[in-house]
């Protein structure tokens, strides 16, 4: 049967890092994320590794620090603007972390986390913008509750921790 909450024409693998939301939540808030692995290597599918638990921390030194962690995204922006789905939208993805921002907490509660390809020091694709807007009219109309006001990054809700997807990612490209 066709799942509204998983993307047509896109690629989905599962991952096991999801969960339930809480009974009754309303999806209203989009988290951008970017994340490479290692940073600014994008030429190999270790984001996909870790989404999946298989991510050899040996590979690379600072993989030490992900060890044991277990997390994940709704979606994953590649640089050439694909699309990859690891956690369907009505289920709770784990991204988000502890987090709060204008009163509210536990944003993986009630948001889709969508990381791209990428880092706080580099510049996204014009593909990656332009399959981010896309992806977000897709959103609005699977919640319509989601509104420009609660798209928000990683460093607004947990700004003491995080600063993606950092000063080089352009909000007026998406909104
Ligand atoms: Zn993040």
């Amino acid at each position: 049967m066709e799942n509204k909450f998983i993307l047509k024409d896109c690629e989905f693998i599962k991952s096991p890092n999801f969960d339930h939301r809480p009974k009754n939540t309303v999806v209203d808030t989009i988290v951008i994320h970017c994340i490479s692995l290692p940073e600014k290597n994008y030429d190999n599918e270790n984001v996909t590794l870790l989404f999946l638990n298989n991510l050899n921390e040996n590979l690379h030194p600072s993989f030490g620090s992900l060890d044991g962690l277990r997390v994940s995204s709704h979606i994953l922006i590649k640089r050439d603007g694909q699309l990859i789905q690891y956690v369907p939208f009505d289920k709770r993805a784990w991204h988000a972390g502890k987090s709060e921002y204008k009163g509210r907490t536990n944003y993986n509660d009630f948001s889709i986390g969508i990381e791209l390809h990428g880092s706080v020091s580099d510049i996204y694709t014009e593909d990656q913008y332009l399959s981010l807007k896309n992806l977000i009219d897709e959103l609005k109309e699977i919640f319509p509750s989601i509104t420009d006001s609660n798209i928000l990054g990683h460093s607004d809700i947990a700004a003491d921790r995080k600063n993606d997807p950092g000063p080089n990612f352009t909000w007026e490209k998406i909104k």
